[in-house]
């Protein structure tokens, strides 16, 4: 397909060739680079009229059934919503494991919902230059909710939260991950923290809301809030979505939204850099054979050594 032909299928929003525009984008052959890139910067202008918004949390935490539960309220009220969902799993098999179906039944034949899971390719959770350039597809046939999913494993929230709006944390309500994710400093980056399965223990889901607000309190200076819900009863989902809506037009009214995007621009072009060296010093054989010297130089002179990469690198 040419370019022109994806970017008049997305301004009519033709979910068939949004799907095949992802597959474009996510492609690694060099040979569709330029084509990437024309369509991306044809569709920018188009791109960052949207609610952005990550979630993320620990696999079985209920992320798929909440975001189902979401969605069947926000169709309600004629919102378009696009769903990536990042599928760690696949990172193996090239694949996606969990088609959209059985993951969200009610929602995937919707007129107005687009789910697109997604093979995790990185490391960190799958969430790569891709995933943000898929947004701008999503935004440019007429989304208006851009959904990120994904498991919170390693670095994950981190690069959740440098695509989105709102970043949205899940946990349970015994298995100790308040203490879990003070440590991984998913606090921090959490603008809402919803304690899911509140069903199956309602004492001890406002115990774990007292907790965390308490932690909250003493460790960010930024607003946060923590909600208790069921995803799988539907208790509370209308409650989160306003809290949802009511912070992102806060952020707006205030300039927020605009300088985490700003900033969001620049963490990506680091990302990449840092990706681009570190994929050179894997393929580059004369790097390989100067780090093979270093580990072998005991008392030799390591510093001429790690001047002649850093100039192979540089070149
Ligand atoms: P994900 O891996 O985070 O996407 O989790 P899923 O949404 O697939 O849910 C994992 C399991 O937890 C499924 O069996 C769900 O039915 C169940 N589940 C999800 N939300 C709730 C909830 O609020 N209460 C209870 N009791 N079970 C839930």
């Amino acid at each position: 397909m040419r370019v022109t032909e994806y970017y008049n299928g997305l301004i009519k929003n033709n979910r068939a060739i949004l799907g095949k525009a992802i597959t474009l984008i996510e492609s690694s052959l060099k040979s569709d680079i330029n084509k990437k890139d024309l369509l991306i910067s044809k569709c920018l202008p188009h791109s960052g009229k949207s609610i952005r918004i990550g979630i993320s949390g620990t696999p079985g935490v209920g992320k798929s059934t909440f975001i189902n539960k979401l969605g069947e309220l926000l169709i309600q009220s004629n919102q378009k919503i696009a769903i990536l969902a990042i599928d760690p799993s696949s990172s193996i098999s090239k694949g996606s494991i969990l088609g959209d179906k059985t993951r969200m039944p009610k929602l995937s034949n919707h007129k107005n919902v687009f789910i697109r899971p997604s093979p995790s390719k990185e490391s960190l959770g799958g969430i790569c230059e891709s995933t943000k350039d898929s947004i701008v597809l999503c935004e440019t046939a007429g989304y208006n909710i851009i959904i990120v999913e994904t498991v919170g494993v390693g670095q994950s929230e981190i690069l959740v939260d440098s695509i989105t709006d709102i970043f949205i944390f899940l946990t349970l309500v015994d298995n100790g991950d308040e203490i879990q994710f003070i440590k991984k400093g998913v606090l921090e980056l959490s603008d809402i923290i919803i304690i899911n399965k509140c069903d199956q223990n309602i004492q001890k889901a406002k115990y774990t809301k007292l907790i965390l607000e308490q932690n909250i309190k003493l460790s960010t200076h930024k607003k946060q809030t923590v909600s208790i819900c069921s995803a799988l009863k539907n208790t509370n989902i209308e409650n989160i979505w306003s809290e949802i809506s009511n912070l992102y037009k806060e952020k707006n009214k205030s300039g927020h939204i605009e300088a985490k995007r700003k900033q969001q621009n620049v963490f990506w072009l680091n990302h990449l850099i840092n990706t681009e060296i570190q994929r050179k010093m894997k393929t580059s054989q004369t790097i390989q054979t100067l780090m093979h010297k270093l580990k072998k130089n005991q008392s030799g002179n390591t510093k001429q050594i790690i001047k002649q990469t850093i100039n192979k690198l540089l070149k």
